[in-house]
């Protein structure tokens, strides 16, 4: 029997889902029928993020506002939303903070805010919503293609993305016996996010990564929704531990293949 491309029933956690990537998953959840809480810091903005899920899918969305680093205000997050919409079937986590500086001018506070969002915000999302999710639910942490590649000007994203690469591994290996899958989406560059106006904050960078993509597009939220989407229902059943990659063949490199690019189509 293949399994039902659906989340109809399921309650879903995002943190960081008020914005960006993030919320695209969200949208895309409650499409399929999944009743979502969407969580960040600022109350307005998880408020509007909530009022357009309801308003483009006609799905139900309700919005907390936490800190991942604070350990009180997630757990608060997460229990309001079994609260409102059930034990957890998704759990997803994408908060991160992200600046572009070489690593001689990263300060120690510096690194440690993106280290103590994205890795350690990652942990305590998932480790305090253990014992706010079904046996069979699926947590999805949100990875960055710096995991695995080196980046000037990254030094800090690298190392908080890497460690979130092995945590998702390590949770997946343990959780696993218990019914629990735990994966990640690695999403390249993402067109109208903060995340690439940073990146490329002119046409001109945007020329130049678009030349390292073999797809030779930046990817749509909605990419990384279905991504997210794949994992989180019964056709990602199986899928433990992985980090999926979807990035337009970004990770792979250019390696020169501008001089092998087919001009004849
Ligand atoms: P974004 O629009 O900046 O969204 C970040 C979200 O996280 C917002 O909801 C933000 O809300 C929340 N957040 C930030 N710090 C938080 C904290 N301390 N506690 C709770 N929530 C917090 O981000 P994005 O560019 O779409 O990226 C989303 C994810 O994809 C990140 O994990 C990023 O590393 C990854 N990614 C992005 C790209 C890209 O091209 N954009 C590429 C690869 C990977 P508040 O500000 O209100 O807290």
């Amino acid at each position: 029997m293949f399994a039902q491309n659906t989340l109809e029933g399921k309650s879903a956690f995002i943190a960081g889902g008020t914005s960006g990537i993030n919320l695209g998953i969200a949208k895309g959840m409650a499409q399929l029928g999944a009743r979502v809480a969407v969580v960040g810091r600022n109350p307005e903005k998880a408020e509007n993020a909530a009022r357009e899920i309801i308003d483009e899918t006609g799905g139900k969305a309700i919005a907390f506002s936490a800190d991942v680093r604070e350990p009180e205000q997630v757990d608060a997050a997460l229990s309001g939303a079994v609260k409102e919409f059930g034990a957890l079937n998704i759990i997803v986590s994408g908060a991160a903070g992200n600046f572009f500086a070489p690593a001689v001018s990263i300060t120690p506070k510096g690194f440690k805010t993106v280290v103590d969002i994205d890795l350690i915000g990652t942990y305590q999302v998932f480790h305090l919503g253990f014992s706010h999710c079904t046996d069979d639910a699926s947590m999805i942490a949100i990875t960055a293609p710096q995991a695995v590649m080196p980046m000037p000007g990254q030094a800090h994203v690298c190392a908080a993305k890497a460690g979130i690469n092995m945590l998702i591994k390590t949770l997946a290996l343990e959780w696993g016996p218990r019914g629990i899958r735990v994966n990640g989406i690695s999403p390249g560059a993402i067109d109208n996010t903060e995340g690439l106006d940073r990146l490329a904050p002119s046409e001109a960078d945007r020329q130049h990564w678009l030349k390292r993509l073999a797809a030779r597009r930046f990817a749509d939220k909605v990419d990384i929704a279905n991504a997210a989407i794949y994992l989180a229902s019964d056709l990602g059943g199986y899928v433990n531990g992985s980090i999926l990659t979807v990035d337009g063949g970004f990770e792979l490199g250019d390696a020169g293949a501008d001089c092998l690019t087919p001009t004849d189509r």
